[in-house]
């Protein structure tokens, strides 16, 4: 974190010094008020000089007061700034981490709880500066009231020094205790969330029909029950802590004044003395007891800050800058294969893909075609670099992608994938991926050939309408149609040599979906394409054709040779127009 604010909020550190230095004046300046006065009285002084005294002290306290007010005043806003900068960095960190990661339970929990330490003022992240301050005011504190006490008594200051050190092990250790059990606390606040935004977000529809709220209700129920245990038993840890820290302050505290009072006694201590040594023991335990419970926090808070790290550092399975660079020249053809691929996704026991080996010429337009689950979004991850093969490899031009750069390897992509992610930005920046840079002729273009000219003309802003609701009250709302032709002029508009699409059309309509079949030939010219769809007959344009069935490649071929072959193509392709010859079939008997 110091390292951080050296860079980003120089300030931030030095804060935390100057606060705790101005404690420090603070403290000793109340601590010698009565004892000098007393002193002053003792001895019989001038009443001007005893004004004058007690005038000074004031005078000190109200500077001090002043300054260290105002300094507490500016610091939220630098305090602010760093931590939604840290923010930023998860963020980052989310969007360019290895795609595999997100298949990763510990990385996924890692960041979820990262983002929580981030998420308020009383995040680790910010609240950290807080603690570091009153930590580092008790330690001066303690420091300086250690030297009072040393010149009077050694045995006080040695008893303090142990139950102190008994006191912060023993807290240290207890303290940690939802750290030690993050993970099992992670899984129930995962449940939580996922009811909360359940409750509110996409599935909003199909809670309603299908009276989904009990069920859903009954999760959050238990997963608060859960919630409310763990917290309980974590209580009752940090009550254990409290008790110990008492009875040591009790031995303490009880030592120190029977010293003191035997000093008086026996061995001509003053009433100023007493008085001041008195005081001393007093703020120094209960500085000792505080500065237990601040280096508790911020041991707490500082685990929070290392799960930030770890997050921030999480291992990437891909290689990136430390990858082969890879730029796509003119011209340039690509071929890519598969050998023996095989694929499963992490965490579950069965391959989505066996043993899959594919030559992907270039400039060629594969279909692949297969049932629900087959493992054609997952072949096509794979083949684009998202995933990376359980077995075997994927090679471009000879070269396992795993040796490049997987950042330059995405850009010979343009892909349309099931699920769309629109930018709370305009049509235009959607197109184009880019805010500076917008070739507005090839945005509209590209918005032509997919089919969406008359939509967006409509629109009283054309290619500047802002899209997504979630930002822009004033968006525009696309329908889903809409917004997978959308997708397709991104995709386009990117013209990068390998064109991947995964049921473009799955939300057109049929007028939609024919002029798409038409355009396809224009839209792949030049490019390597592949071309998922369960509608067999949309994928005779394409020059070859696999049905994927359970992770293999069952058949592969043109449409007239897998039609010629009579197997699982044909039947399926028989089944799906079975109901168009029917309709064709009643109506000639009409
Ligand atoms: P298709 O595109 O042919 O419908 P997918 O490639 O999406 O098939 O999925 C193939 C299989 O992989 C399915 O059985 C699905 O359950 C499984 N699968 C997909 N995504 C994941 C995931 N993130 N984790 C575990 N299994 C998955």
């Amino acid at each position: 974190m110091c390292k951080l604010a050296r860079k980003y909020e120089r300030v931030i550190p030095f804060h935390c010094l100057l606060m705790a230095l101005l404690f420090v004046g603070q403290q000793l300046t109340e601590l010698y008020i009565a004892p000098t006065v007393l002193s002053a009285v003792e001895r019989h002084v001038p009443l001007p000089r005893l004004f004058l005294t007690i005038g000074g002290f004031t005078l000190l306290l109200l500077l001090l007061r002043t300054v260290s007010t105002y300094l507490n005043g500016f610091i939220g806003y630098h305090r602010i700034t760093l931590r939604m900068f840290i923010a930023g960095l998860l963020n980052r960190k989310g969007c360019d981490t290895s795609y595999v990661n997100r298949f990763d339970k510990k990385y996924m929990d890692l960041k979820q709880n990262a983002g929580s330490y981030v998420g308020s003022n009383s995040g680790a992240a910010e609240a950290i500066w807080n603690t570091l301050t009153v930590f580092l005011q008790y330690l001066l504190g303690i420091a300086a009231y250690a030297a009072i006490l040393a010149s009077v008594s050694l045995p006080i200051l040695l008893v303090i020094v142990a139950t102190a050190l008994v006191s912060f092990f023993t807290n240290r250790y207890l303290n940690a205790y939802e750290y030690r059990h993050r993970e099992e606390l992670a899984a129930i606040e995962r449940k939580l969330w996922y009811v909360q935004g359940a409750a509110s977000g996409d599935a909003a529809k199909d809670i309603r029909i299908f009276g989904l709220g009990n069920w859903l209700e009954e999760l959050y129920q238990n997963a608060l029950s859960a919630f409310r245990a763990f917290k309980i038993k974590s209580q009752k840890v940090y009550l254990l802590a409290n008790v110990i820290n008492l009875l040591l302050t009790f031995f303490r505290n009880g030592f120190a004044y029977a010293y003191l009072i035997h000093g008086v006694l026996e061995g001509g201590l003053s009433a100023s003395e007493f008085l001041l040594y008195f005081n001393t023991v007093g703020s120094a335990t209960w500085w000792i007891t505080d500065i237990l419970n601040t280096a508790g926090y911020l041991r707490t808070q500082s685990l929070g800050i290392s799960t930030i790290r770890e997050a921030l550092e999480y291992p990437e399975p891909f290689k990136f800058e430390d990858g082969r660079p890879l730029t796509h020249a003119e011209g340039q053809t690509y071929e890519l294969k598969l050998e023996n691929v095989s694929f499963r996704y992490p965490g579950t026991d069965r391959d989505v893909l066996k043993n899959i080996s594919l030559d992907f010429r270039p400039g060629e337009k594969l279909a692949v075609v297969g049932l629900n689950g087959a493992g054609k979004t997952t072949l096509v991850k794979v083949m684009t670099g998202l995933l990376d093969p359980t077995e075997g490899r994927v090679t471009l031009n000879g070269v396992d992608i795993r040796d490049y750069d997987r950042r330059d390897y995405y850009k010979l992509f343009s892909a349309v994938f099931q699920h769309f992610s629109l930018l709370p930005a305009s049509v235009a920046e959607n197109v184009a991926q880019d805010n500076e840079k917008i070739d507005e002729e090839r945005v509209k273009d590209c918005l032509g050939k997919a089919g969406l000219s008359e939509k967006i003309a409509s629109l009283p802003e054309g290619i500047h309408a802002k899209l997504n609701r979630h930002v822009y009250e004033d968006a525009t709302a696309l329908s889903g149609g809409e917004t997978q032709r959308l997708m397709l002029a991104r995709a386009l508009y990117k013209d990068a040599p390998f064109l991947m699409l995964d049921e473009p059309t799955a939300a057109l309509d049929p007028i939609a979906e024919s002029e798409i079949y038409e355009s396809y030939n224009e839209m792949t010219a030049g490019k390597s394409a592949v071309f998922i769809s369960h509608r067999l007959a949309s994928t005779r344009f394409c020059n070859r054709i696999l049905l994927l069935q359970e992770g293999v490649i069952a058949e592969e071929g043109s449409h007239r040779e897998l039609m010629a072959k009579g197997g699982i193509y044909a039947d399926l392709f028989a089944i799906q127009s079975k109901y168009y010859r029917e309709e064709d079939s009643h109506e000639q008997q009409a």
